[in-house]
């Protein structure tokens, strides 16, 4: 089934991971060997850019840039239109080739390839709604308005866990902002990179879209570190750990260009004692194991109200108890590997760490093995009662692990679910409308995304999204978030038969 796929999407034993459209180029850098965590197997080897590809790329991104611009903002979004029917025409190919190379469920990698198709539908409406403002001017016989326009190459770094939605945010926005795009993927996941670009290519050369448009640029680190350092690249667009994101951030603000980060989340479910805790209970265990843990919004922590605390403690048990973890292509599963064995190998560090400091285990971690999880990426999803002080707590470790903790007064659950130094995805379980709306509320969570009755993972495209502080405070996909890609000019024109100058200063010759 997987090599039907590989074929479709063009793949071979060795693949160039270098195209500016519709051309691939003979790619030059270092070999990225692709493996599968579901079993281990090694996929395919893919070049990454060396530097003199690099170049290539940029230099007719660059160019294509001049000529994209200038194309109307409907006909752009006409190209991503034609992009999301090609995407649904491949959605289960790639959903597929998604969950096999990173790992999530078979349903996750599906509705990872839904959701590009969605911001598609959304850019294309966004492609006739690019509105700036109109102001009065204090001038008799002006008019002052606002127009947005293109930026120029906008530089995409992506992480492994959303191999191909991250590309989408950014991508249909920028597109139909004017913007060209170099894509530069996670080297653990760079075939799913490739069956993007296979599919795209189609509909860049039917509508004759400039070289350069959609650039694919495979690389390790250094390979982001030059976009970061590029001074052509107006734009760069980082998802990531928090690590990462503070590398990129020094550099780009250095020569005083623009990032956008999507970096790490450490989010929390405030479980109240006005909770339905039934319906709960599956937000919960869904935002902590679903893609087993390696969401950026997954529940990494529960702030549980002492009266239920007992309760509802006894119900997660029962329900991780009951958790199928295996071949994520096999619908039965719940929980897929993790995507490396060193991710394995922080998981274990995290699990030793949290008993170091005190914690207590209410079920039991462990690596998973025998001939089902022959790749030694398959772990337990493992639940721990802690403090939030606690250092491990603190920080993101991106595997399925879920900290308990219990709480009082709701002042004290939102002073511990802000208490962390990342701040992106939040929510409260409640029936009781004051709780609810003190969450809410800016003496309420700080992050930049918090939700009532719902989990802190699986957000819709139509809002904007990201978080603030270690998160990075970037924003991508629905709202307002396409002002990123654009830059704003004001005009104030002159119709009178005068020059009256601003704040009444007189200047006369
Ligand atoms: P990572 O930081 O290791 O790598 C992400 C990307 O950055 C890769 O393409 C990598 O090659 C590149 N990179 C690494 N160091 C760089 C540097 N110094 N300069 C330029 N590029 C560099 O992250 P990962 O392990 O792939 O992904 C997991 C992390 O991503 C988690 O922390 C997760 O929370 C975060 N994430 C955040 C969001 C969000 O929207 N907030 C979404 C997905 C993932």
């Amino acid at each position: 089934m997987i090599q039907d796929i590989l074929n479709q999407f063009h793949i071979s034993s060795q693949n160039s991971g270098v195209s500016t459209g519709t051309q691939w180029l003979k790619a030059d850098g270092a070999v990225i060997d692709a493996h599968s965590p579901v079993d281990g197997k090694h996929i395919a080897q893919v070049t990454a850019a060396s530097r003199a590809n690099y170049d290539t790329v940029v230099t007719t991104a660059a160019a294509a840039f001049k000529e994209w611009r200038l194309w109307p903002a409907p006909r752009r979004g006409e190209v991503v239109r034609q992009i999301g029917e090609a995407l649904r025409k491949n959605k289960q190919a790639l959903g597929k080739l998604v969950s096999y190379e990173m790992g999530k469920s078979l349903q996750e990698g599906y509705g990872e390839v839904q959701e590009m198709i969605d911001i598609c539908d959304f850019a294309v409406g966004l492609s006739r709604q690019l509105h700036g403002l109109t102001m009065h001017s204090e001038r008799p016989g002006h008019r002052m308005y606002e127009q947005w326009h293109p930026l120029g190459i906008t530089g995409i770094i992506s992480a492994f866990n959303f191999p191909v939605a991250v590309w989408s945010w950014n991508a249909m926005l920028a597109w139909v902002c004017g913007d060209v795009c170099i894509w530069k993927p996670s080297e653990k996941t760079p075939l799913s990179a490739i069956a993007c670009q296979q599919i795209v290519q189609e509909v860049l050369q039917a509508n004759n879209v400039p070289e350069g448009v959609c650039c694919l640029l495979a690389g390790n680190r250094d390979a982001g570190e030059w976009l970061a350092a590029d001074t052509r690249v107006p734009l760069v667009s980082a998802t990531g750990s928090t690590r990462m994101g503070k590398a990129v951030a020094a550099v780009v603000a250095a020569r005083l260009g623009r990032s956008l980060l999507e970096l790490g989340g450490n989010n929390a479910i405030i479980i109240s004692k006005d909770a339905d805790l039934d319906m709960s209970l599956i937000g919960c265990v869904f935002g902590a194991v679903g893609t087993a843990g390696q969401r950026c919004t997954t529940t990494r922590r529960l702030i549980i109200h002492e009266s239920v605390y007992d309760a509802f403690t006894a119900k997660l048990v029962k329900a991780y108890g009951q958790l199928k973890i295996g071949n994520p292509l096999d619908e039965n599963n719940h929980v897929g590997p993790l995507i490396d064995t060193d991710a394995v190998r922080m998981y274990e560090h995290a699990i030793a760490e949290v008993q170091k400091e005190g914690g207590r285990i209410l079920v039991e971690g462990g690596v998973l093995s025998g001939a089902e999880y022959a790749s030694g990426c398959y772990v337990k999803p493992c639940i721990a009662e802690v403090e939030n002080h606690y250092q491990i707590v603190q920080h993101e470790t991106f595997a399925p692990i879920l900290y308990v903790m219990k709480y009082k007064t709701l002042e004290e659950a939102i002073a511990l679910q802000n208490g962390v130094p990342q701040g992106l995805s939040s929510s409260i379980m409640t029936l009781n409308l004051r709780e609810a709306e003190a969450f809410l509320s800016q003496a309420g969570s700080d992050c930049g995304i918090a939700n009532v009755n719902i989990g802190t993972s699986g957000a819709e495209i139509g809002g904007a999204f990201g978080g603030e502080k270690e998160t990075g405070g970037g924003r991508e996909s629905g709202s307002e978030a396409w002002k990123a890609y654009m830059r704003r000019q004001t005009n104030t024109i002159n119709y009178s038969t005068q020059l009256p100058l601003a704040q009444g200063i007189k200047f006369d010759l």
